[in-house]
């Protein structure tokens, strides 16, 4: 082993871990033709639904050495940060807001923090650029080559001693760094993840279809969610942790360190209740979602959702802001979520008529034989 390159690659350790990140491991750039099939396959059973940029962008994606990208790449060094312990049942209530999204929006943070790490490499002589969503890679597969972690069940990256609830970082560089060695998965018989997904998104385990799953459907998704998925979505309102939570890797206890992360939940999501989303103008969301995760749904997707979610919910007092956004909502996917959600409460809240029927049976019949 070349010791400069022992030498760079733990100062570059060193320094990602003062920078912030929890965890940090290096994979060696080599073809990744059995990840690019395995996306391939996903990409033709049309599981990314109508996330077309994962279709046009699966070349690239499956070559982190391709000239789009960083022609003379040589090593990614996998860098992970923990969101994990944001409140878990925090956001807009009796909305939930996934724990990942319910901090300010973190693609700018953790890209400025990696600038030291490519200030570092680049003084040794090499090209270096940072991704965090920010160019089509498969992040997930280059944290496994990493030794960062395994794939579980659930498609998320799980670091023993850490959890899943974790946010990846890229630095892919032409330095020879000093590769980790991957390590084994350890779900063993155990499926709790599949069996908790409440809108049934596992086609198989590590396989998820996009199009049932709610964080695609509350983010991603623009247009209406089929009814057959609407009650699946409980209250959640952005995104989903269903499959996460119940993950034994996740059981730990926040460190310090964690607890005073700047993911921190905001407070701003306890000022407004779920059906405030209602009431929102254009104005008054670009406001509200500044510098959040929310702001990708934009407003009629927040909307939608909100009023999913009170249907779901069941409440009366919910109606007459529901009735009024099913008639005079400006975007169509709102009007028709908000007609499915005052069905869906008064189906709920109406005597039920076969119900009543049959106990006045049961009482006539009690009466004839008591008579
Ligand atoms: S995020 Fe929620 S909906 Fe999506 S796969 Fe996990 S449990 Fe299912
Ligand atoms: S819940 Fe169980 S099967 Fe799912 S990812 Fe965690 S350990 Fe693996």
């Amino acid at each position: 082993m070349d010791p400069p390159l022992a030498t760079l690659t733990d100062q570059i350790k060193r320094l990602a871990r003062e920078l912030g990140f929890a965890c940090a491991g290096v994979a060696k750039v080599q073809p990744m033709a059995a990840d690019a099939e395995r996306l391939q396959t996903w990409l033709a059973a049309g599981y990314h639904g109508s996330m077309d940029y994962m279709a046009e962008t699966a070349e690239v994606r499956a070559d982190i050495a391709h000239p789009k990208l960083l022609a003379d790449a040589r090593s990614v060094l996998v860098l992970a940060t923990p969101y994990a312990h944001a409140r878990p049942t925090s956001g807009l209530e009796p909305g939930r807001v996934a724990r990942y999204a319910q901090g300010r929006d973190y693609h700018a943070l953790l890209y400025d923090r990696t600038r030291p790490l490519k200030r570092l490499l680049r003084a040794h002589g090499a090209s270096a650029r940072a991704c965090v969503d920010t160019m089509p890679a498969l992040e997930r597969a280059w944290a496994v080559r990493a030794g960062l972690g395994f794939i579980g069940k659930n498609a998320c990256v799980i670091v023993p001693g850490v959890g899943s609830h974790l946010l990846l970082t890229l630095v892919v560089t032409s330095a020879e760094l000093v590769p980790d060695t991957p390590i084994e998965e350890r779900c063993g018989s155990c499926r709790l993840c599949l069996d908790a997904c409440p809108t049934g998104a596992f086609v198989a385990p590590r396989v998820l279809d996009a199009r049932r799953c709610i964080s695609y459907l509350t983010i991603e998704h623009e247009g209406g969610i089929d009814d057959e998925l609407r009650a699946g979505m409980g209250s959640w309102l952005f995104g989903c942790d269903a499959c996460q939570d119940v993950c034994p890797f996740n059981r730990g206890k926040p460190s310090e360190a964690e607890l005073s992360q700047p993911f921190a939940a905001l407070d701003r999501w306890d000022e407004l209740a779920a059906e405030d989303l209602l009431r929102m103008d254009e104005a008054g969301f670009d406001a509200y979602s500044r510098r959040t995760p929310l702001r990708r749904p934009g407003r009629a997707g927040m909307a939608r959702n909100a009023a999913i979610v009170l249907g779901n919910v069941g409440d009366k007092r919910h109606l007459p802001i529901l009735q009024q956004s099913a008639e005079r909502d400006a975007s169509p996917v709102v009007r028709d979520a908000a007609r499915w959600a005052c069905r869906r409460i008064e189906a709920r809240t109406q005597p039920n008529e076969s119900e009543d029927e049959e106990l006045d049976r049961r009482v006539r019949l009690a009466a004839a034989k008591a008579g």
